[in-house]
């Protein structure tokens, strides 16, 4: 059977940086192919028409991928405005500099009295490769269908 639309396909793959360094080893994913947005859509188009042992190379340029960098996403704050055991690594909560939404930041630094977070995916701005083996193709159901996702060990769990 062949990737097309409305297919389920389940996918091993590994993700790359643009140095070559390997950020993911060994994932496996069920997703819902024909434009549901679950996956790249480059990968998804590269799989298109493929089958069951077929393996395919997408290299993600960073806007592409998890995008370029914005810089309004980095601040540097007073580190009272932090809980005490404040430490690089940390995620904290924030909205968004529209203040439409709300934005994940993660610490990047702490010198002194500030402490700079920054609300970006942590791959932003890279080049990312994306190889991957197709594992498993079905049709959708009729639920994955409605719910726009997989379902499965490695799709959407309710
Ligand atoms: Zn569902």
């Amino acid at each position: 059977m062949e990737i097309g639309k409305n297919t389920v396909v389940s996918l091993r793959y590994r993700l790359f940086d643009d140095k070559e360094a390997l950020l993911e080893d060994a994932q496996q994913i069920d997703y819902l192919h024909g434009g549901f947005e679950q996956i790249f859509e480059d990968v998804e188009a590269a799989l298109e028409g493929k089958s069951v042992g077929d393996a395919v190379l997408v290299d993600l340029p960073p806007e592409r991928a998890f995008g370029e960098v914005d810089e309004s996403l980095r601040r540097t704050e007073s580190r009272a405005r932090f809980p005490a055991e404040v430490r690089v690594g940390m995620q904290f909560e924030g909205a968004s500099p529209d203040g439409q939404h709300g934005a994940i930041y993660r610490v990047i630094a702490i010198e002194g009295d500030s402490v700079t977070v920054d609300g970006n995916h942590p791959l932003a701005g890279q080049a990312l490769r994306f190889d991957c083996t197709v594992l498993a193709v079905r049709c959708a159901t009729r639920e994955e269908l409605a719910h726009g996702h997989a379902h499965g060990a490695h799709g959407h769990g309710h």
